[in-house]
């Protein structure tokens, strides 16, 4: 399975494919050089060096050399000679075919040209030059050292553009962070030019988005904050109004504003781990305490392995809060047939699980990435039958993370949504007044 992800990988690095182009390119160079030699040089070459050794072969029978000459001859220039008449037979290599053989046609060719001519006494010689053989090795020597040249300069060539394309890796990593939610950070520059500036403008980018967050965030807080003191005098107000039906509808309206601001400004308390104190507790039991009266059900709550103890630095309270949120909606938004909300915890190295799934309708794909901002709702409706102004689970998060903990969102695969919270256990987060960090959270962790 690994091997197929890394060749998937392979396939979609802009790194490999410049690599597999740079040494199509070498081989097709290696394929036209050697094709030139095979189909021009080699044949051109073979038929001067025929006609010229036509003309020498003629001179050198006309001067009737000895074996001592034509060892010589071997020795200077590769030639191989052969006698046969009325100074007898001799040749200057064991094995060369003889001069009947020669005429016949019967003898090997392979890189050989053999010239048969007839010497002033009546005697007849063979040359036999190798001069086919010498080409054919001087060939593979080409191949071999143009081989290795392009070798040489296909490998230096990437080393170059793998340096020169250092910001795409930058970039990508950056890409990968933001859209994992951090903005904490700056992209080095590595390179002055395109891929540089793009860099530059991907910071920016970061830098802008960040700022709207943190304005957005600012604008909720402030509003919350401006809107508690009217509302304490509508409250004022409403205490003198008659006690009557629009008094109680009045009454309702401003308690629901008044929990949406608490919310919100719950919300901004949590940012950066404010808020939290932690201390060591054991899960389980608050656990089992946020559970009580969802269990009876309609759909019910069933625990289906959790450990007897599970001993963690946390702040309880602020847990209880988000498993009651996330039993709340499991339980609220259930349907009809729906089977019991299961509950399961368990330690994966130095990270404890918890996974509590429904049998709800799940959360449609396109919904997942925004369901732990502030007021998002999949029923854009916002229709008092469900309640709830999409805060709930943005505290969550804020509460798992100030934790040094996770939580995500995955829709089954019958049916149904699982919210998986992770949160370190005392070795993972080495916490010394109580929480781990904020912002250490399990990115690799398959749940
Ligand atoms: P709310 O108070 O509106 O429930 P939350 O922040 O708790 O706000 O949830 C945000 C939205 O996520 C909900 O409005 C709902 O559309 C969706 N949601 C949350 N939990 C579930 C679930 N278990 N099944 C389906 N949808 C869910």
């Amino acid at each position: 399975m690994s091997e197929r992800r890394h060749a998937l990988r392979l396939r979609g690095s802009i790194f490999a494919k410049l690599l597999a182009i740079m040494l199509a390119m070498a081989a097709s160079l290696l394929l036209m050089v050697s094709s030139v030699f095979i189909l021009v040089v080699y044949p051109s070459s073979i038929s001067m060096s025929k006609q010229v050794f036509d003309e020498y072969a003629r001179t050198l029978a006309a001067s009737s050399p000895t074996l001592e000459t034509a060892k010589d001859l071997r020795r200077r220039v590769g030639l191989q000679t052969r006698y046969e008449g009325p100074d007898g037979t001799w040749g200057t290599a064991v094995g060369l075919p003889t001069i009947d053989q020669v005429r016949k046609g019967d003898a090997s060719s392979f890189g050989r040209e053999y010239y048969v001519e007839s010497a002033p006494n009546g005697g007849t010689y063979l040359f036999v030059w190798n001069f086919g053989q010498h080409m054919h090795a001087v060939h593979v020597k080409l191949l071999w050292l143009l081989l290795f040249s392009m070798m040489a300069v296909v490998l230096t060539a990437y080393s170059f553009q793998k340096r020169l394309l250092r910001p795409v890796r930058s970039l990508d990593d950056g890409v990968q962070r933001l859209s994992a939610g951090h903005l904490d950070f700056v992209l080095p520059v590595l390179t002055h030019d395109e891929l540089g500036a793009l860099t530059d403008a991907f910071n920016q980018m970061v830098r802008r988005v960040k700022q709207m967050i943190q304005a957005r965030d600012q604008l909720l807080l402030d509003v919350s904050h401006e809107l508690r003191s009217p509302l304490t005098r509508m409250k004022v107000a409403l205490a003198l109004l008659p006690d009557d039906e629009n008094r109680a509808g009045l009454g309702a309206d401003l308690n629901e504003m008044e929990a949406m601001i608490t919310e919100l400004l719950e919300l901004e308390r949590l940012r950066d781990g404010r808020g939290i104190r932690c201390e060591r507790r054991d899960l389980v039991p608050i656990l089992r305490d946020a559970a009580k009266g969802y269990e009876q059900g309609p759909p019910g709550i069933s625990f289906v392995g959790i450990p007897p103890q599970i001993l963690l630095d946390i702040d309880g309270e602020k847990i209880r809060t988000v498993l009651r949120n996330i039993f709340e909606n499991a339980v609220k938004y259930s349907l009809p047939n729906s089977d019991a909300v299961k509950i399961f915890a368990e330690q994966k190295g130095e990270w404890v699980v918890v996974r509590i799934s429904d049998d709800g309708p799940g959360i449609p794909d396109a919904d997942i990435s925004n369901l732990f901002e502030p007021f998002f709702r999949v029923d854009r409706s916002r229709s008092k039958k469900t309640g709830g102004y999409g805060l709930g689970l943005s505290i969550c998060k804020r509460i798992m993370e100030a934790h040094g903990g996770n939580i995500v969102v995955q829709n089954n695969a019958r049916r149904g949504a699982s919210f998986i919270l992770t949160l370190p256990t005392v070795t993972a987060g080495q916490s010394s007044g109580g929480c781990s960090e904020a912002g250490s959270a399990p990115g690799s962790l398959v749940y």
